[in-house]
């Protein structure tokens, strides 16, 4: 058999593409943050993970603007040996702060983070417990450590306790239990409480992925250990500059001496070119309106509120969501495939999930607010959501 014959045989994309309802990447022509151009055309957004609205705020885009004049375009190396710039010093110390924790560390993209972060600490001999349902950046980090790796069923805090309990007798090393802290498809919150119990109980340290819940939840938005009171438990929390932060980039904190190891033991990071001057700076304006505007994050949860009940009272399930991100559980790929062009075509933009992203039949449309929306944006998708769906006969 040829490398190449899966690929001669895969033709799932041209035969979406036959019928009009391919969902993938879409091209945008344009975008002012909750309104986007496709083709000529104005659509409201709301499948993006810009939660508060950050992209297209002038001071994110002046300090972008300005450190593109004055450093250039990007850093052509490695942090580890030309690419370290005092702007990535900077914004490692103000997240520091901001987070409460001794040191950080700013990789290229969250995606690297997970991947440097899981590879560098767990290594032969050690043990990780990871919930069925985390990011592939962190399945793939797993996959990258020499670790063992168990899986627990999502969210499921007996499963992950009894694979401890049956661990114990066999550990040789360490144990790392890694989590979302906002689950990035269904929208729910880690059961966090039991996770620190477990983790004294048997001596693990914890990772938390905030990608979704940084800027989000915690009354300043430091997050998910914020969130439940919990920061002082949990030993490791990174997150993402692609979402809250309207940027690009990911970062790690800790212990020093735990971000040092990290800092010289991460492939991802000593092997991949730094984060250029413009997202840097960006991140750094989008820090200081977390911190300085936390009516947004308010306006947020309003503008989720509000849809995740409009959703509801058409007769959605909205499954355990309980963050801006509200999907609409449908079940089945090729309806989803057909309610998202529909909501396409009718001035919507929106996610479709569908296995493997969802486990088989929680085939999902996944919608996300933020914190620009104006009530009215938010009233005519729900407005287009009630009339596609009755017309598809996904709601009565
Ligand atoms: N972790 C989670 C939970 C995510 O949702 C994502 C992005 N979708 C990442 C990590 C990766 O982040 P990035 O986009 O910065 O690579």
């Amino acid at each position: 058999m040829d490398l190449f014959d899966k690929c001669f045989a895969f033709t799932r994309p041209e035969e979406l593409q036959d019928i009009g309802i391919y969902p993938y990447f879409v091209p945008i022509a344009g975008s002012e943050g909750t309104e986007v151009e496709v083709d000529g055309k104005r659509l409201l957004m709301v499948g993006s993970n810009n939660y508060l609205g950050v992209t297209h705020d002038p001071r994110v885009q002046e300090a972008a603007t300005k450190a593109i004049n004055e450093l250039g375009s990007g850093c052509t190396g490695s942090r580890f040996l030309n690419g370290t710039l005092e702007l990535h010093e900077e914004l490692e110390h103000r997240l520091a702060k901001f987070l409460g924790r001794e040191a950080t560390l700013v990789f290229t993209t969250g995606f690297q983070t997970n991947l440097g972060v899981i590879s560098s600490l767990v290594g032969r001999g050690d043990v990780i417990f990871t919930d069925r349902e985390n990011h592939a950046s962190i399945m793939d980090g797993c996959r990258l450590s020499f670790g063992e790796i168990h899986k627990f069923r999502h969210n499921d805090m007996a499963e992950l306790e009894a694979l401890l309990i049956r661990h114990q007798p066999n550990r040789r090393g360490g144990q790392l239990i890694v989590v979302d802290g906002v689950f990035s498809m269904l929208g729910d919150i880690v059961d966090l409480p039991p996770i620190v119990r477990l983790a004294n109980e048997f001596g693990a340290r914890i990772l938390i992925d905030d990608a979704h819940a940084v800027g989000v939840i915690g009354a300043n938005g430091r997050g998910t250990a914020e969130h439940f009171g919990l920061e002082d438990e949990c030993d490791l929390v990174l997150g993402t500059f692609s979402k809250s932060f309207g940027s690009i980039g990911g970062y790690v904190s800790g212990r020093g001496e735990v971000i040092s190891w990290i800092k010289h033991h991460a492939r991802s990071m000593i092997f991949s070119a730094a984060l250029p001057p413009p997202s840097v700076a960006a991140v750094l304006a989008a820090l200081d309106i977390i911190e300085q505007e936390p009516e947004r994050r308010t306006q947020l949860h309003e503008n989720a509120d509000f849809m995740r009940k409009g959703l509801q009272e058409l007769g959605f399930d909205t499954g355990p969501s309980e963050t801006p991100i509200i999907p609409m559980l449908v079940g089945d790929q090729e309806a989803c495939f057909v309610f998202w062009r529909r909501l396409f075509d009718n001035g919507v933009f929106t996610n479709p999930i569908i296995s493997p992203a969802v486990p088989p039949g929680m085939d999902l449309i996944r919608t996300s607010v933020m914190a620009t929306h104006t009530r009215d944006q938010l009233q005519e998708v729900l407005d287009v959501v009630a009339k596609v769906a009755r017309e598809l006969r996904l709601v009565a």
